[in-house]
């Protein structure tokens, strides 16, 4: 568990929401959300807190994956994941393993024939760039073999 998500935990305790709501925001099991707030003294005040807080929230907020600061969602709207665009650039630079495994494609190199994998939504058509430059100067063009 992150220090982000123990912030959440607590804020949403506060909150007032149930230890299922918590886990299903944060994609927590229920049982770790259970148990952190029982050792932080976080268990056991919903009482209290309900007689503080009347307003009970009736949609369970999201909170940016980056910074942790809550996001408002807008009706109709894809639900964010980021309070930012920073925030989203941020989060995503510092997971850059788990972009790269996103959409892998496997072409051949339109150089050298070689197979080779990208990521990411743009296509590639060279496997590096020694072979990009071969093609685009001296024409060197990969042609499949056919039987
Ligand atoms: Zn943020
Ligand atoms: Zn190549």
């Amino acid at each position: 568990m992150t220090e982000q998500q123990k912030s959440v935990i607590k804020t949403l305790r506060q909150q007032n929401f149930s230890y299922n709501a918590i886990a299903n925001t944060l994609g927590l099991t229920v049982s770790t959300v259970k148990s952190y707030c029982q050792r932080s003294g976080l268990a056991g005040n919903r009482k209290e807190a309900c007689r503080s807080n009347h307003l009970k929230p009736s949609v369970l907020p999201s909170f940016c994956r980056c910074c942790g600061k809550q996001i408002t969602q807008k009706e109709k709207v894809k639900r964010r994941i980021f309070c930012t665009d920073e925030c989203r650039i941020t989060w995503w630079n510092s997971h850059l393993e788990q972009v790269k495994r996103r959409n892998p494609h496997t072409v051949n190199c339109l150089c050298c024939g070689k197979e080779f994998t990208y990521y990411g939504p743009n296509p590639q058509k060279f496997c590096s760039h020694p072979c990009y430059i071969k093609h685009r100067y001296e024409g060197v063009t990969y042609v499949a073999e056919t039987v």
